[in-house]
């Protein structure tokens, strides 16, 4: 056995492994080099996913014919002026990319230094060079990568559909893009201009990358700490996603998915917003270079902060102060300093679920008025008072319950309605002890099961609308639904395009009944596939989607109930499948016993 030293290619491959898992890498560092390279226009350019072929064409300053041969060595890089791996300002530095990158592809770069007379290229494939010649390339630098894994077919396996490669291709010029909105983008994907982005100041870039109702309904954060500065755009709590996609996090101008920051916006919105709802943010954080190490991973999405507590901190407080000052704005009434005097910690007035009347995936509203007297008696002490508008039917005001229905409906599993509570909770005497049922969970798994037994028998009850409702969603979104229509259509949801960005629906399933609030639920379908890709189950979350949105129509929490209408939902329940849990799986109701009641009150 001899100890030998690896061939240069085979190390660029086992590099490539680490940075370039999928065409959106490729292209994430290739634009990050032309930005570096000072460009004001950036064009790229995909077919089929990025497998067959990616490009990148810049503006910027170029590469003369010794830096073209350079950089395709590893470790070659232009941009360590002080030798220190600590203080790095531009977004590349490991010189790895280019090498790693034509260790896996056929690649081509052209480039024209500024200033030089002559411009020149040089071809790769599977990391060997060929000779640099001359080349047409009138401005910048064109770089092109052809067939990405071609040599390294396991690779190639693991590449999803076109459709999701091209859909990260997209988010990661969007992510690059919001960073850098004095740079013109543009782009195309199988020959269409799917993005083109006029240079903009920052804020006209995220309304335009982040759509025209975050742009309108997003509060201005700026916070400063010692040396951190935190800036960018945050979501009023009531604009909220089916998961956490809408969420973009910048770190000295890198665009970064870091766990830590996620969290902390959960934290900053806390009970604004229901559990398994996330707001919409873009935030940039700004630090001195040696406050953060970004070399903690090969492709850069993580970050490690010499002192992660204080920048947690911080974003927490900037997004509180912009919610509650939001809030305090609406509302016109509430004296700040007199609230942050009387609450204890957190210094604002704090949201218990349980005073919130607010549903999963409900739309919390803001809310819509606060009352602040000083503490004077416990009955005063209430710092927020919640004025929630759900229109309350006539009939279904709060009613006694009939004792002799009562008695009845003792003797079934759920037993006799007794009384509402917090508008959200049935309290039920059975023949056993008591049962709390939370109605909006109940109700939602009442239409799942509905629409899924109607769906079996290919009998869903759909209700076309008069005119189609026309939904603007963006490409992406559009795109990803309407490739999914007839998933879609068997439940009920007929959709077909309309124009760029759009979709017209054409009826929808008729449990949504006529308040359906079809723009909510076409958003949050296309949260739901662009979070899950097409997969299996795919059907059933569809579903899902569909009865949270039924719910909200009409048993959502927060609304009365008469005693009737309480018992029919428990007789529905005892007579359907699977009613013990709602679609995530959490109780629609729980029982105590009397023998527990009475341990819990000592009797026993
Ligand atoms: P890094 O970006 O870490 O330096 P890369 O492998 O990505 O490493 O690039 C190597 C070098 O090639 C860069 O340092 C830069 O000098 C040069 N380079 C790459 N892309 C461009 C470009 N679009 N314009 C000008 N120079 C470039
Ligand atoms: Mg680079």
């Amino acid at each position: 056995m001899r100890i030998r030293h690896l061939p240069e290619t085979l190390i660029n491959r086992i590099a490539a492994g680490e940075v370039i898992e999928r065409p959106a890498a490729v292209i994430k560092e290739l634009v990050e080099n032309s930005i570096d390279a000072g460009a004001r226009r950036i064009e790229v350019e995909i077919s089929d996913g990025g497998r067959s072929f990616m490009s990148v064409t810049d503006d910027g300053h170029g590469m003369g014919r010794e830096d073209l041969e350079a950089a395709l060595d590893r470790h070659a890089t232009s941009k360590l002026p002080d030798e220190d791996l600590l203080n790095i300002t531009h977004l590349g530095f490991r010189g790895e990319a280019l090498p790693s990158i034509a260790s896996v592809s056929r690649m081509r770069i052209a480039s024209h230094l500024t200033g030089a007379t002559e411009a020149w290229e040089i071809s790769c494939e599977g990391g060997k060079k060929s000779q640099v010649k001359p080349s047409s390339q009138a401005e910048g630098t064109r770089i092109e990568v052809r067939d990405l894994f071609y040599a390294t077919p396991a690779r190639l396996k693991f590449l999803k559909t076109e459709r999701s490669e091209a859909q990260a291709v997209r988010d990661i010029v969007q992510r690059l893009a919001m960073a850098a909105p004095e740079v013109a983008f543009r782009l195309t994907i199988n020959d269409k201009a799917v993005l083109t982005l006029a240079p903009a100041s920052r804020a006209e870039r995220l309304a335009a990358l982040m759509g025209r109702e975050f742009g309108a309904n997003a509060m201005e954060i700026l916070a400063e700490r010692e040396s951190i500065q935190i800036s960018g755009l945050a979501g009023l709590p009531t604009l909220h996603k089916g998961n956490g996609l809408s969420q973009y996090l910048f770190v000295n101008g890198r665009s970064v998915r870091d766990r830590l920051l996620l969290g902390a916006i959960k934290g900053a919105y806390g009970d604004t917003m229901a559990r398994d709802r996330y707001p919409m943010a873009t935030l940039f954080i700004t630090l001195p270079a040696e406050e953060v190490d970004v070399n903690v991973h090969p492709a850069k999405a993580e970050v490690r902060f010499r002192d992660s507590a204080h920048v947690r901190g911080l974003m927490v407080s900037a997004l509180r102060q912009a919610i509650y000052a939001q809030a305090h704005q609406a509302s016109n009434s509430v004296s700040y300093q007199a609230l942050s005097k009387m609450a204890e910690t957190p210094p604002m007035p704090s949201y218990s679920p349980s005073s919130l009347p607010l549903s999963r995936g409900a739309r919390p509203a803001v809310p819509s008025s606060y009352s602040y007297r000083p503490a004077a008696g416990l009955a005063e002490r209430s710092v927020h008072v919640y004025a929630p508008q759900f229109d309350v039917a006539p009939s279904a005001r709060h009613e006694p319950v009939r004792e002799e229905v009562a008695r009845g409906e003792a003797e079934y599993p759920l037993g006799a309605a007794r009384a509402q509570i917090h508008e959200n909770y049935i309290i039920a005497q059975s023949a056993r002890g008591m049962v709390i049922i939370d109605q909006h969970a109940a109700h939602e798994r009442l239409v799942y099961e509905k629409l899924k037994l109607q769906q079996n028998d290919r009998a869903v009850l759909k209700q076309g609308l008069l005119t189609p409702e026309i939904v603007e969603l963006g490409d992406a979104a559009a795109q990803n639904l309407l490739a999914e229509a007839a998933c879609l259509a068997a439940a009920g949801l007929e959709i077909e395009a309309f124009g760029a960005g759009a979709i017209a629906v054409q009826s929808i399933p008729a449990v949504l009944g006529d308040k359906a609030n079809i723009v909510q639920l076409m958003n949050d379908l296309s949260d739901e596939l662009e979070e899950h890709g097409t997969v299996e189950g795919l059907q059933d979350r569809i579903l899902a989607v569909l009865s949270r949105a039924a719910c909200h129509g009409s048993v959502r929490s927060g609304r009365r109930m008469s005693a009737e209408e309480m018992n029919h939902l428990l007789r529905q329940m005892e007579a359907t499948p699977l009613s013990g849990q709602c679609n995530h799986g959490r109780p629609t109701y729980i029982e105590l016993g009397l023998e527990e009641i009475e341990k819990l009150f000592r009797r026993r």
